[in-house]
């Protein structure tokens, strides 16, 4: 006899059954199909004596499938029973259904699921002060979001021992024990979460024991495999999010990205697996040239030679991509007194800046403006300090000219 079938003949007979709903998927989470009978139609909801559809719970999504060939588009747990939503059903009270679990999803997130124990399992071992926050199991994402000080070598050496784990054909089982039941001190527990006197803990050989309603497969082996494909900050909900995938799925995306890895190893010209220090550094050689770089622009505007306008100093100069706020620095500085400049940066788009100092009677808004105009280019600012910008720095000599005879000729009326 199977267990679906001496749950039936245990929970039939009795009365009280018929406000709860068998949970199937307890007893048998392999159960495929059954048939139930409806013990109520609300609407588009109907609940069963008994269901092997997942309701959802502990970060997995609920089930989907069909009741008599009907879509059943959402699962749930209200109180005892589990709630199913069949848009367009015509069932009620008493009827007789077929019930088929969407199994492809199901599994998949049944692996998911046990992947997550073992993943957190391994991730807590190495890192005891690590808290699990939330976990999120759906056909599209699979990850664990956890506080602690966890890094990538943690994670690494966690992926190792689960692999090991699945290596070897750990058996998964499930038990409820009373809810004081001394064992659950080495459990993973909240127990301000758990209602009712019994717990149902799930063990994975003998490496992890936690408290949970879920759904998991029988061994570790069925994962196949686990892959964590993304280590990220997760604040300020938790530190950090490790999301992963099993089995075909998990050797797919290792796929891509070793190569990825290895196209970036020939592209830095180092062997892959020096690829960490070659990408170090060249990060490193990056941000020294950035450094040398800001070296050569202070300097070059430092050296800029002023034109005389009556008196006042006139700089100008149009410059290769130069980083914006050493140009900004710069306008302010030549302009603080009793000058003006025009300057401008070239890369695919223009930026422009006309600055002049507080005590020139100039809006260097207008001649800014006027200079963009033509490039279909606009800006603006305050009246001694304006900065824009032209799409497209194909015209950026011809921006600079008008913009300094402009300024020239109203310099000259000062
Ligand atoms: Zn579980």
């Amino acid at each position: 006899m199977t267990e679906a079938s001496i749950v039936e003949r245990l929970y039939l007979p009795d009365p009280c059954s018929l406000l709860m709903t068998v949970r199937l998927y307890h007893s048998d989470p392999y159960l495929k199909e059954f048939t139930a009978q409806i013990v109520s139609a609300e609407g588009e909801w109907i609940a069963l004596d008994r269901t092997a559809f997942y309701p959802g719970g502990g970060g997995q999504e609920p089930d989907r499938g069909t009741l008599e060939r009907l879509p059943v588009t959402e699962v749930k747990s209200s109180g005892d029973r589990v709630l199913h939503r069949v848009p367009g059903h015509a069932f009620t009270a008493g009827d007789e259904v077929h019930g088929t679990v969407d199994w492809q999803r199901r599994y998949e997130l049944m692996r998911g699921h046990t992947g997550e124990h073992l993943l957190f399992s391994r991730l807590h071992e190495l890192c005891p002060d690590m808290e699990l926050v939330k976990i999120a199991i759906g056909p599209e994402r699979k990850s664990v979001m956890v506080k602690g000080p966890l890094d990538w070598n943690v994670v690494s050496e966690a992926q190792e021992s689960v692999l090991s784990a699945i290596d070897e054909n750990l058996p998964v089982t499930v038990r409820s024990v009373p809810k004081d039941d001394p064992s659950l001190a080495e459990a993973r527990i909240k127990v301000e979460r758990i209602h009712g006197d019994e717990v149902r803990v799930v063990s994975i050989g003998d490496i992890d024991r936690a408290a949970c309603a879920g759904v998991h497969v029988r061994s570790t082996k069925e994962l196949d495999m686990l892959l964590v494909t993304k280590f990220t900050s997760a604040r300020p909900a938790a530190d950090f999010e490790v999301e992963f995938e099993i089995g075909e799925a998990a050797k797919r995306t290792a796929l891509h990205l070793s190569a990825a890895a290895l196209r970036a190893a020939e592209a830095l010209g180092s062997r892959p697996q020096d690829l960490d220090s070659a990408l170090s550094n060249a990060l490193h050689g990056r941000d020294k040239q950035a450094q040398q770089l800001r070296a050569y622009e202070e300097r070059a505007l430092n050296e800029l030679i002023p034109s005389n306008i009556g008196g006042i100093d006139l700089y100008s100069g149009l410059f290769g991509g130069m980083d914006r706020k050493v140009l900004l620095d710069a306008a302010a500085r030549l302009t603080a007194e009793h000058a003006a400049c025009v300057l401008g940066s070239a890369d695919e788009k223009l930026m422009l800046v006309v600055a002049c100092s507080p005590d020139l009677d100039v809006d260097c808004r207008v001649v800014l403006n006027e200079a963009l105009a033509p490039q279909g280019g606009k800006g603006g600012g305050k009246k001694h300090f304006a900065t824009g910008g032209a799409p497209t720095s194909e015209r950026a000599e011809d921006v600079m000219v008008s913009a300094i005879v402009k300024l020239r000729s109203i310099l000259e009326q000062n």
